[in-house]
């Protein structure tokens, strides 16, 4: 396998799928973020494809370099691949390196890491609330728990001076507010318009949010088939302009340079 050649700090959308159908249909990717900061290599949410979508990178990404895997919650458009990924990461077990982080829910009863992959990691993290973790150099805090079917946290850290968070799958509750307040916000926005009962943020819990936040950057990822039909870049074209503020809508293979 071809090593990580990219120089520099970064963040890349291996994938931009959210929810089911948009998976299921690969109408988005569904291989989660890389993020490389200060050589050390950590992938989030690995979907189904995410180890082809690292091949498929340009520059390719090698899944043998990683440090650490984040789990945000046991969903399998943030975990179908994650166990090929311990096997990237650790050289098919032969290394025992890495480190796995996720909910204690993912690893009880019924585990999401077959059972020959659980010791391939030098360890399994368990996360909960509001707790700091540390892989290599980077290090991010946990947020609230998420209302969502199972247990889900987002995550917050800073690539020098850029403070970054990742507000991943939840029902809009108003304390989010409050913990992701940074430079760059990254979003998942599943549905164009609200559906009841369904504990996802949509377009206008984005906006609300975006409003109180005022980042210097939110980026709207991981949609559903809603806002994939509703043109997610014209929809955040728009959204920029009504708030002032800069809105994006993340693709496939998007990278974003953190400057140093
Ligand atoms: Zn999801
Ligand atoms: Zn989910």
């Amino acid at each position: 396998m071809s090593k990580v050649i990219k120089k520099g700090d970064f963040i890349k959308f291996l994938g931009t799928a959210g929810a089911r159908f948009v998976m299921i249909k690969q109408l988005r990717a569904s291989g989660g973020l890389w993020i490389s900061y200060k050589g050390t290599n950590v992938l989030v949410d690995p979907g189904p494809g995410s180890i082809v979508r690292c091949a498929a990178s340009k520059p390719k990404l090698d899944p043998s370099k990683l440090d650490g895997i984040i789990l945000t919650h046991r969903h399998l458009d943030h975990s179908g691949d994650i166990n090929v990924m311990i096997e990237a990461m650790t050289e098919g077990g032969f290394k025992k390196r890495g480190v796995v982080f996720c909910p204690a829910d993912a690893v009880n009863e019924e585990s999401i890491i077959l059972k020959h992959a659980v010791n391939f990691p030098e360890k399994i993290e368990i996360l909960a609330a509001n707790k700091a973790h540390q892989v290599g150099d980077f290090e991010f805090m946990t947020s609230m728990r998420h209302i969502h079917p199972v247990e889900t946290y987002g995550i917050k850290f800073n690539l020098h001076k850029t403070s970054v968070s990742l507000l991943t799958d939840t029902k809009y509750f108003p304390e989010l507010k409050d913990f992701y307040k940074t430079d760059i916000l990254i979003i998942s926005v599943v549905f164009f318009q609200a559906r009841l009962g369904i504990d996802h943020l949509c377009f206008s819990d984005a906006e609300s949010l975006v409003k109180e936040i005022k980042p210097k950057k939110a980026i709207l990822t991981h949609f559903g088939m809603t806002m994939l039909t509703a043109k997610p870049h014209i929809q955040t074209q728009e959204l920029s302009q009504r708030l002032g503020i800069e809105v994006q809508a993340a693709y496939d293979g998007m990278t974003l340079e953190i400057p140093s």
